[in-house]
């Protein structure tokens, strides 16, 4: 069974997480499969999986910046094609304007923002508990 007790080390400090997430996470730690990968800890698990959102999304958060959102259209400036976006709610997902998609980049920057996922959850995208 894979340590699930807090790291204790002056280089670590806690983080609250939704109790869903730590259940999963505490799952995953006791599969063994974890084990077998390296980790010892669910602490370990938990800074692997933020460092991959930090790597993912750093590159975005430098590129798009949301401007307006409501529960139908969603503005940003994308500052690498330097243009406005819309993003419009189609009554099943949101629809890129620029790429004519249901899923590119701007979408998948957008539906990482929990202030858009507050508005955009009652058409059945996730929120930031993944509810
Ligand atoms: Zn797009």
């Amino acid at each position: 069974m894979v340590k699930l007790t807090p790291v204790k080390s002056g280089n670590w400090q806690p983080i609250q997480f939704p109790k869903e997430l730590v259940r999963d996470l505490e799952t995953f730690a006791n599969s063994g499969v974890a084990r077998a990968l390296g980790f010892t800890s669910k602490s370990q698990l938990a800074a692997f999986a933020i460092r991959g959102f930090l790597s993912t999304y750093s590159d975005y958060l430098s590129i798009y910046q949301i401007t307006d959102f409501s529960e139908n259209e969603i503005t940003l400036i994308d500052h690498d094609e330097n243009k406005v976006i819309h993003m419009k709610h189609d009554g099943k997902f949101l629809l890129c304007d620029s790429d004519k998609e249901y899923y590119c980049s701007h979408i998948k920057f957008v539906l990482m923002c929990p202030a858009v996922l507050k508005v955009v959850k009652k058409f059945g995208y996730p929120d930031e508990d993944n509810k």
